[in-house]
């Protein structure tokens, strides 16, 4: 099965609508060649509107980095599917460890997102990673993989095979720190094969899995070139178009 590779930008709190709406113009002609590759960035929720008008017509899709299980209600401060729907999202972020760090998301809220995500027509992009802590403690694989199961439950695995998952190592998000190569295939191949054991194995031949953590043009070719790594989810060299251009076209 080939996957088509996905690279996705994580602006995170980092952007106005001006600043946001420049960065997507001066990425257009960087990446307007790039093909076979989905490209995706993820603005913070201002500025999804804007980005997305501008993006719109071009191969540069649009994510939000967070979305609620309701249609609506009184949920102060959450966005809706049909909100994101509205204005042209099509990816969302969810489970982000910062979120889940900062901001009390749990394993079940990240089901419920996705679940109600899939079903509006949005590409759920499912964040998993371990702390430091884990990773040297050695459960880091079984702590991975039961994060990714709970994300899932309730899905089928038609639905599975539609979906993006992120690895993250926390300990490797914003610190300069990449995993090496075969640490992140190492985790990737992990997720694959429990989605084969609690699906079926067409189901984790096509789920597309992201490496993210200081994901930089200089990593990003021996990152794609392992087997079970289709792709990217990048935050800080997602801000620089020219960064961001050569990741997409690595
Ligand atoms: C992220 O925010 O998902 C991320 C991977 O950030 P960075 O690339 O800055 O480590």
């Amino acid at each position: 099965m080939s996957r088509t590779p996905i690279i996705a930008g994580n602006w995170k709190m980092n952007n106005t609508i001006a600043q946001g709406k420049a960065l997507v113009e001066a990425l257009i002609p960087l990446v307007k060649d790039a093909s076979g590759v989905d490209v995706v960035v993820c603005p913070t929720a201002t500025a999804l509107s804007a980005v997305s008008a501008v993006a719109s017509g071009t191969n540069i899709h649009v994510g939000a980095q967070n979305v609620h299980w309701e249609k609506s209600g009184a949920f102060t401060g959450e966005i809706s599917t049909d909100m994101l729907k509205e204005i042209g999202v099509e990816y969302v972020v969810l489970g982000h460890s910062e979120r889940r760090d900062y901001f009390g998301e749990t394993d079940e809220g990240v089901n419920k997102r996705a679940k109600a995500a899939y079903a509006a027509g949005i590409t759920p992009i499912i964040c998993c990673g371990e702390s430091l802590d884990v990773r040297e403690s050695g459960k880091y694989i079984d702590h991975v993989v039961n994060q990714v199961k709970l994300a899932l439950d309730g899905f089928s695995a038609d639905e599975v095979a539609k979906l993006v998952i992120a690895y993250e190592p926390i300990w490797a998000i914003g610190t300069g720190k990449t995993a090496t190569f075969e640490q992140a295939e190492e985790v990737c191949k992990a997720i694959r094969e429990a989605v084969a054991e609690k699906f079926n194995p067409a189901a984790a031949d096509a789920v597309r899995i992201q490496y993210g953590g200081s994901v930089k043009p200089a990593t990003i070719k021996d990152l794609m070139a392992q087997p079970n790594v289709d792709g990217a989810l990048v935050g800080g060299a997602a801000l620089k178009a020219d960064d961001f251009a050569a990741i997409v076209k690595f």
